[in-house]
């Protein structure tokens, strides 16, 4: 280009060789003199585009003008006008000058421009370097070296600022123009990879511990230009902290509420379900989408109850207070009762505290009930005792007199018999009640247990039998009958004799004692191979559909006229009913008043001690 430029300076020879010499001939000088004008004002625009030297530029101007007054003075033409005719082609010189004039205020406002633009970069530049120097964040400028192809081979770091050389503990010289992987590699003991982030994932940040200077870095990149990169590095080590810190506290908060029994929501002053927390434990499950942007009225509370728990909220947003309502819900695992709590969280909602309280609730209940059955049982323990005290002296009484009777020398034989029938009668009922008695305070202390064992039963149902027609020899209107479904003598299945005995012995005894004209009969049959079915029918008083429930707890006694003319304690059927189920079996019983009573149970008769076993 110098070599060009000063080539330029040979124009005017060239003009002179060409145009003003004596060699020319083809054309008179005076002709030629606008070649000559072009000519020059060519090489002045070359200069002025390319030439960086002023003064090549002015010195050039100079030749260019004594070239064209040489040759108008040559041509003789100095004050020759050329264009008398045309008015804007003149004087070669003047158009020279106003051609170059115009050129170099262009140039000029060129070059002004070229300097206030440079300006303008240096200040920016200056502005970027102090930004980069003055910057908080630990800043390096990589520069990428490429291959003929393009290709990244290397990367260099042209320079860091004050913060990474103190982060860092480094010095710019010691770390400019060197090859970034080794320097990082140094600086991070090879936990930042430099190339791995600039050239081949290329995330655009990356997060990474120093050991080595114990804290978290995270790195972002810039790329200003195609071969440049900025690295910036910031330490997160704080913030690492503070979220493991709110991780924990998380955490914690989780256990809390996990811990708590509690279900949490957030509820807008319009009844909307902002939030929830339910936690894993809760035996209910609720869906986000049923809950959450749903309002009070959505999701199943009773209408009414809706509105209350809705002016509750507006009372406690408005007054600040703390508002407690009692409601049951129902959920796909059973019916929940909950005690709810309301208190503001700000001035456009409430939070929620729902607790489950079923099973407090269940066992208030159950307390009541048990309050209420203890207090029943201990008004029927003192009939008992009342009823006991009758009982033991009556049938005594008939004893003693008719035993002093029976010693008068001058008795007939018949009121003989009849004394002493009535004395056994009564001894028997005597014996009966203080059993009953024992039974029941087995029972109480928990020391009755089922001793299974093989056990004959129509020898034992019909012991039972013989027993009341020898207890009651004259059954007056009624008769007794008893049906034994398996003829084997000796037919007989596990269970405890003890027991079924004392159970039988007690529903033929009511049997028999509510029963006045008519039938009791009583007996078994088999359940195909699986069961045996005691039952005991009579045509008695029966019992009212609503004492039905009654007769099975401990002394109760229904109101009748032969509860009142007749003895009894209220415990026959209780113990009755325990040991059937103690032997497997359930109590069963219907009854119509004034037509009679049926009681049934059936007892466990597995396969393999088959009914028609003969036992030697
Ligand atoms: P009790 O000593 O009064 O017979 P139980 O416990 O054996 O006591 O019976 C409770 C009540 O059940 C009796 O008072 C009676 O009113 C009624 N009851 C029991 N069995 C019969 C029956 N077969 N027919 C009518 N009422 C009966």
């Amino acid at each position: 280009m110098n070599c060009l430029l000063n080539t330029v300076f040979f124009i005017p020879v060239f003009i002179y060789a060409f145009y003003i010499s004596d060699f020319n001939e083809h054309l008179p000088f005076i002709e030629t003199i606008f070649y000559t004008v072009w000519w020059l004002l060519f090489g002045l625009l070359f200069l002025l585009y390319f030439a960086k030297n002023k003064t090549k530029i002015v010195f050039y101007f100079i030749i260019s003008i004594f070239t064209i007054v040489f040759q108008l003075l040559k041509a003789d033409g100095l004050f020759y006008s050329f264009s008398m005719y045309k008015p804007f082609v003149t004087h070669p010189l003047i158009v020279f000058l106003v051609f170059s004039g115009g050129s170099f205020i262009l140039w000029n406002k060129f070059i002004r421009q070229v300097a206030l633009l440079s300006d303008q970069l240096k200040t920016t530049n200056q502005g970027i370097n102090k930004v980069f120097q003055d910057s908080i964040f630990s800043l390096a400028e990589i520069k990428a070296e490429s291959d003929e192809q393009g290709n990244v081979v290397k990367l260099w770091i042209e320079k860091v600022n004050n913060a990474f050389e103190s982060s860092f503990n480094i010095n710019l010289h010691e770390v400019q123009n060197q090859e970034a992987d080794y320097v990082f590699n140094l600086l991070f003991r090879n936990q930042f990879d430099v190339n791995k982030i600039l050239l081949f994932e290329r995330p655009k940040t990356l997060e990474f511990y120093a050991e080595n200077l114990e804290c978290w870095l995270k790195v972002s990149v810039l790329k200003p230009e195609h071969n440049k990169f900025y690295l910036i590095f910031e330490d997160i080590t704080k913030t690492k902290k503070t979220i493991e810190e709110l991780e924990a506290g998380k955490q914690r908060y989780k256990v809390l509420l996990e811990a708590i029994p509690d279900i949490f929501f957030v509820i807008d002053k319009d009844g909307m379900y902002e939030d929830f927390v339910i936690k894993e434990s809760d035996l209910f499950k609720i869906e986000d989408a049923s809950i959450v942007g749903n309002t009070i009225f959505d999701v199943g509370f009773p209408e009414n109850m809706a509105d209350k728990i809705y002016k509750y909220i507006q009372n406690c947003i408005n007054h600040n207070s703390i508002e407690t309502i009692e409601y049951s819900l129902n959920t796909p695992n059973g019916t929940f009762l909950f005690e709810m709590r309301l208190a503001k969280l700000n001035s456009h909602s409430v939070i929620s505290v729902a607790r489950d309280i079923t099973r407090q609730k269940t066992a208030e209940l159950n307390l009541e009930k048990a309050k209420i059955k203890a207090e029943e049982s201990d008004r029927l323990k003192s009939v008992f005792l009342t009823n006991l005290s009758h009982e033991v002296r009556t049938p005594l009484n008939i004893i003693t007199n008719f035993s002093w009777m029976l010693a008068e020398p001058d008795l007939g034989n018949d009121e003989k018999i009849e004394f002493a029938e009535a004395i056994s009668q009564n001894g028997k009922q005597l014996l009966n009640m203080i059993e009953n008695t024992i039974h029941l305070s087995k029972i109480e202390t928990e020391s009755v247990t089922a001793k299974v064992g093989f056990c004959k039963i129509n020898p034992l149902v019909r012991d039972i039998y013989n027993q009341f027609l020898s207890q009651v020899p004259d059954f007056g209107k009624f008769k007794i009958n008893l049906k034994l479904d398996v003829p084997n003598p000796v037919f007989g299945f596990d269970t405890d004799g003890r027991l079924l005995s004392a159970a039988l012995g007690n529903l033929i005894d009511n049997a028999v004692k509510y029963t006045s004209i008519g039938e009791i009969t009583f007996g078994y049959e088999m359940i195909k191979n699986e069961g045996v079915k005691f039952f005991i029918t009579d045509t008695g008083i029966g019992i009212p559909k609503d004492e039905i429930e009654n007769i099975f707890s401990r002394f109760y006694r229904v109101k009748n006229q032969i509860n009142e003319a007749s003895s009894g304690s209220g415990i026959g059927l209780p113990i009755a009913q325990h040991y059937i189920g103690l032997l497997g079996g359930e109590l069963q019983l219907e009854s119509i008043p004034d037509k009679g009573t049926k009681i049934w149970f059936t007892l466990p008769f597995k396969e393999g001690q088959g009914y028609l076993r003969v036992v030697s």
